[in-house]
């Protein structure tokens, strides 16, 4: 059964099908098609989750690995054969890579059990959205019975060879705000009447940004960005109201709550020097992914002559893995999948491009990941 070509198949099969967070029917029956082929006995969960168990000859511990399975609201426009089929909806983070690579992974070890243990794939929906899959997936009970815990994303700015891996924070708290400003309207030729909001939310757009640069240790890393601001109905009119939205992106919880209490406070306080009043909502959303350092430093042993291993700077994105890193021991990397003769585009881009090259390398570094578990 040659694993190494097949994951390219499954790969391109699911690239065809991507679906949003939730709604991955058609590729959860083409999971658990595929892992029976297999001889496996995939159980259903968190509604399109699907999990296997792969049982060695031997008793021993249990090690899990998870992949993600839902695509992106995106039209395709990789001009690739096996484009997406699915009008709106597009594979453009890399996650029917991780599904090959988990397929491959399991293929690879129902064919020759010869190990103590057990390995469990589980195949997880909703990666990228919040509130996310994991939780759902835990309730399940994807991790009863799990001593350890590994995922991995590929990542188009690494080079192919290459895994990034670092212990403690590897990807951010990603958290989304909204501050709602409330002045007095009027007319435009008339302001001192007026409480001009699209001014207040300006000034508190200008403000946020000295929470990094000024309230922060030069040593903790955080992004404070404001995405939208909405105001205003036309030229003549002073606004009454304001609302502006943004994101934060921390590594750690006491900078992250540091944030939550300066966002209030100068959205407060600005909005009052005006005789406005502004209100924060704040909304938590994937905590920060935070590698286990005794799990990193068995991997990047068990790597070792297989791939170049870098150490990475945190990522400011946000990952749902880290509930899973919450509730067990083990660790989540980027494996390099950046085409070798393509532009790079980012994740998340209607161009973004997974260099196949990286497939076979995930089922190594993976099966090589769990193999060092389960024999020590
Ligand atoms: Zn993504
Ligand atoms: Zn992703």
């Amino acid at each position: 059964m040659p694993w190494d070509t097949d994951i390219i198949t499954y790969r391109r099969d699911l690239h065809k099908i991507p679906e949003l967070g939730f709604q991955e029917r058609q590729t959860h029956d083409y999971l658990v098609r595929t892992l029976k082929q297999m001889g496996l006995d995939p159980v259903e969960l968190a509604g399109t989750g699907v999990m296997a168990d792969i049982a060695g000859t031997r008793p021993g511990k249990t090690i899990a690995v998870r992949a993600d399975i839902d695509g992106l609201p995106l039209d395709e426009e990789t001009g690739l054969e096996f484009s997406s089929e699915h009008p709106g909806v597009m594979h453009a983070c890399g996650h029917d890579g991780h599904m090959a690579i988990a397929l491959g992974l399991a293929q690879r070890l129902s064919a020759s059990r010869d190990f103590p243990g057990t390995v469990r794939v589980f195949f997880q929906p909703a990666e990228e959205k919040p509130p996310g899959g994991a939780p759902a997936m835990i309730a399940a009970g994807c991790l009863d019975g799990v001593d350890e815990v590994l995922g991995l994303h590929v990542w188009a700015n690494d080079p192919v060879g290459t895994v990034g891996i670092r212990p403690g924070a590897l990807m951010a708290n990603a958290d989304e705000f909204t501050i709602r400003v409330t002045g007095k309207g009027g007319h435009g030729s008339e302001p001192a009447d007026t409480k001009d909001a699209v001014l207040i939310a300006s000034q508190i757009v200008v403000n946020l940004q000295t929470i990094v640069s000024r309230r922060l240790n030069a040593f903790d890393a955080a992004v404070v960005s404001c995405g939208t601001i909405r105001s205003g109905v036309t030229f003549n009119i002073i606004a009454e109201t304001a609302e502006i939205t943004g994101t934060v992106r921390t590594l750690s919880a006491a900078v992250q709550q540091k944030i939550v209490r300066e966002i209030g406070h100068i959205a407060e306080t600005t909005a009052a020097m005006y005789d406005a009043r502004a209100v924060l909502e704040y909304v938590y959303g994937y905590p920060a992914v935070i590698n286990h350092a005794a799990s990193v430093a068995r991997l990047e042993q068990a790597f070792q002559g297989v791939v170049e291993i870098v150490h990475p700077d945190p990522a400011m994105g946000g990952e749902d893995f880290a509930y899973y890193l919450q509730e067990r021991p083990g660790a989540f990397f980027f494996l390099g999948c950046q085409p070798d003769d393509a532009e790079t585009f980012p994740h998340h881009s209607p161009h973004f491009l997974l260099n196949e090259k990286a497939l076979p390398l995930g089922v190594e570094v993976l099966y090589r990941g769990v193999m060092s578990f389960l024999t020590a």
